[in-house]
């Protein structure tokens, strides 16, 4: 009997050992009101530079850690007038969550839509204010582009001209960075998010032939960070079918928040 209980006592230690690490990271999202077939957002994950500064196997030996069939969508460089506003009302219909980095040149020119994906619960990140190869820079210059977009998205999110972001979440330019710009970035507590998979869609081709692409890459790595950009007509067209597609081949949406806000 006595050893019952310590068994017992030390199941329950375990039990609540392992909420409370799992407590703070994960968290049950929402169902999706008027849609019971959506694909929906399966759960939530925060992303927070001390543990995780850098994810993405395209660029990193390490990424976010999801389960088997679990997807993070990300979308670049927007946003954009015509495909930005497309590819919110996808995810809306589907009731997903994903990850927006933002060109903050675009975020001045289209602030109504940088506020759209924030008011639908989109995670809005940061991409540099003009795209340049910032890992081919000075360093100095380099961050001053960075903090340049930083500054022009949350003036376009929140009207506040600031260079500590409100999400801390960046992409570099096409993945170019140097490891200056790196331990800059973990100094400053910003993650910087590579990819695990892309559609190619800088490659002009038709919605048909990037969704087979895309869905035949996922199968492949089966789980992971998977990169768009919500500026091309292509990713804009095909994205309703692809998530029909998602839910049907059993992949669950993941949506990555900045540490610490939840709730
Ligand atoms: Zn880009």
């Amino acid at each position: 009997m006595r050893h019952l209980i310590v068994i017992m006592i030390m199941t329950r230690a375990l039990v609540f050992a392992v909420t409370i690490t799992l407590g703070p990271l994960t968290a049950a999202a929402a169902p999706c009101p008027g849609h019971p077939d959506a694909l929906g957002t399966g759960r939530i994950i925060e992303v927070d530079a001390g543990s995780t500064p850098r994810i993405g196997h395209k660029q990193f030996p390490s990424t976010l850690p999801l389960r088997a069939k679990e997807l993070v969508l990300t979308f670049d460089d927007g946003p954009w007038p015509g495909t930005t506003a497309k590819v919110l009302d996808a995810l809306r219909t589907e009731c997903v969550r994903a990850t927006f980095f933002l060109l903050g040149r675009n975020a001045a020119a289209n602030p109504q839509l940088a506020r759209r994906a924030l008011a639908e619960g989109q995670t809005v990140g940061h991409h540099s204010y003009s795209h340049p190869l910032l890992g081919r820079m000075g360093v100095a210059r380099a961050e001053a582009e960075i903090d340049r977009g930083i500054a022009a998205d949350e003036f376009a999110l929140y009207g506040e001209r600031r260079t500590k972001p409100t999400t801390p979440f960046f992409r570099f330019p096409g993945f170019v960075s140097s490891r200056a710009l790196l331990e800059r970035m973990i100094e400053r507590g910003i993650v910087v998010f590579g990819a695990d998979v892309w559609a190619s869609d800088w490659v002009r081709m038709t919605p048909e032939q990037e969704l087979r692409l895309i869905l035949s890459r996922i199968d492949q790595v089966g789980r992971g960070i998977v990169l768009f950009h919500d500026t091309k007509a292509q990713t804009a067209r095909m994205l309703p079918a692809f998530l029909r597609e998602l839910k049907r081949r059993g992949y669950s949406i993941v949506h990555a928040i900045p540490a610490g806000k939840h709730g």
